[in-house]
């Protein structure tokens, strides 16, 4: 039980910023509140991974509420954020019905990530899916897995090329996982599996606009994460920006201003982020600025300026140029978290101190290429480090024993256990932005109202909450 003057946290995100943060409150005399639009904690850095069909999203998604279970100070509600009333100290929110949740906090924490970026293209983006949402990887994995069978059953040669190139744009770890993943799949994962095609003869193309890929990780990485992609048989492309896409392929302009068309029918956008829509209405509570990929500027400590109880972590914090990487979001989460410990036994916050410990990215199996302190590591050396590190950062032993099984099966195997696609996976989320987005989700929702939709009136609910039927959100009492 906990009594009406226990320190409210409210936590916004369940991703690593805020997972973490919520872990760290443990045995902290405070009542947590994490509110996510997602029922699960996503492990971004294995979406490739469920894209082609190595992993289940199950693997790399466990429900918080699951991973949180044992922490009786922590009560997880799942609704999306809308709002910031940082003067009365409140988070409005509204739930997968559209009816409105109010949260009063004494401290916040927000930690709503970053979603995908088109540089102002976000038609794109029908063509183009970026890989940031389970939503993401499972469309992809049916437009990757689909373009096979397309080409399959494609009798006009150039046709069939065309579903038999697929075109990755930008040169970041993700598109270079993915890349080197498409390519180990045609090449490996899917011989012998076809009568007509030869998926091995697939064209792969990463196109980047700078100078090299992995820009991030020094020429020496860049360059040997270059070889090894080529001897997959990915053509890497640099200096070159995607200028026009459409169904049937992409336009690209190379550094001397000459255009080319390339026919490919399955695109994957892995370039630009912005950081959530919730850091500009934070900022904006706040009086705060936000810098040019929308993150919200933070104070040394994490917290707003003139609201030292309101922290800006992770992907939608800009702070010293800090990168948008897991680490980051932990470390800051672990930060907020213990500056509200320190201030309830009446310490001063300190600034937050980030430890770099590196990066990595891998190519295909057994190779992968990674930085840490200096060091440098490539091919097989590089990828058992990878194995490592995401084993242990994997969220719950089942997930970590399961994810084994199946990289025992795609690695030594070279076959992929998660290649079941739908063809609602491909189409439905354009079908659905077509069709008037989420808001369409939401009345067909409220057109079939259920006894499952009717809210509990909640302790951690503050005043002035609606208890809502589905397809009403008349205020109760407020
Ligand atoms: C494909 C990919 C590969 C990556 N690979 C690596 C890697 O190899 N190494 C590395 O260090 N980093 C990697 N990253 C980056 C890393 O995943 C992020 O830096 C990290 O997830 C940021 O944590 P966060 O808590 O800030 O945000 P997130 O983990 O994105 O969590 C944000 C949470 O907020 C929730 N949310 C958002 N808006 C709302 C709302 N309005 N209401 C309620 N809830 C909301 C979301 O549902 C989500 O659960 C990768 C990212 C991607 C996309």
């Amino acid at each position: 039980m906990t009594s009406q003057a226990t320190h409210r946290v409210v936590i916004v995100g369940g991703g690593f910023g805020g997972l973490f943060a919520a872990r760290f409150l443990k045995h902290a005399a405070v009542d947590v509140t994490l509110i996510d639009r997602a029922n699960y904690h996503l492990f971004q850095p294995l979406l490739y991974q469920v894209a082609t069909g190595i992993l289940s999203e199950g693997e790399v998604a466990p429900p918080i509420r699951g991973i949180l279970r044992r922490q009786s100070n922590v009560r997880v509600e799942f609704a999306t954020v809308t709002g910031f009333d940082l003067e009365h100290q409140t988070v409005t929110a509204v739930r997968p019905d559209d009816s409105p949740r109010l949260y009063e906090f004494d401290s916040l924490i927000v930690s709503a990530g970053a979603g995908q970026s088109y540089f102002g293209h976000d038609e794109f983006a029908q063509y183009a899916p970026g890989m940031k949402t389970i939503d993401d990887a499972l469309e992809l994995r049916g437009r990757i897995l689909g373009a096979f069978e397309m080409a399959e059953t494609e009798d006009d040669e150039e046709a069939r090329r065309a579903w038999q190139t697929f075109v990755i744009v930008g040169g970041g770890p993700t598109g270079v996982e993915i890349a080197g993943q498409v390519a180990e799949l045609a090449r490996v994962g899917l011989k012998d599996n076809f009568r007509r095609i030869d998926p091995a003869r697939s064209r792969i193309v990463l196109f980047d606009g700078g100078e090299e890929i992995l820009a991030n990780f020094g020429d020496h990485l860049s360059q040997r994460a270059t070889e090894q992609l080529s001897k997959l048989g990915v053509e890497v492309v640099t200096g070159t920006v995607v200028t026009e896409i459409d169904a049937t392929g992409v336009t690209v302009k190379g550094a001397d201003g000459t255009t080319q068309w390339v026919p490919a029918r399955t695109k994957v956008w892995a370039a630009g982020v912005q950081a959530s829509p919730l850091s500009g209405l934070l900022a904006a509570a706040a009086g705060a600025t936000v810098d040019r990929a929308g993150r919200v500027e933070v104070l040394p400590d994490c917290t707003l300026p003139g609201h030292p109880n309101v922290f800006a972590i992770g992907d939608m914090m800009s702070l010293n140029q800090l990168p948008g990487v897991a680490e980051v979001a932990m470390q800051s989460g672990i930060h907020a978290a213990n500056t509200i410990k320190r201030r309830q036994h009446g310490k001063e916050p300190a600034p937050f101190k980030y430890r770099d410990l590196g990066s990595m990215a891998t190519i295909s199996r057994f190779r992968a290429v990674v930085e840490f302190k200096g060091i440098h590591l490539s091919g097989f050396a590089g990828w058992l480090m990878w194995l490592v590190v995401h084993i242990t950062f994997l969220t719950g032993f089942k997930n970590r024993f399961t994810a084994l099984l199946h990289w025992v099966n795609t690695f030594l195997g070279g076959g992929r256990a998660e290649r079941t696609i739908t063809l609602r996976q491909v189409m439905g989320r354009v079908a659905i932005e077509q069709a008037g987005g989420d808001a369409l989700l939401r009345s067909l929702i409220a057109e079939h109202p259920t006894d499952a939709g009717r809210t509990t009136p909640s302790p951690a609910t503050a005043a002035g909450t609606s208890s809502t039927v589905l397809g009403s959100t008349a205020p109760e009492g407020g």
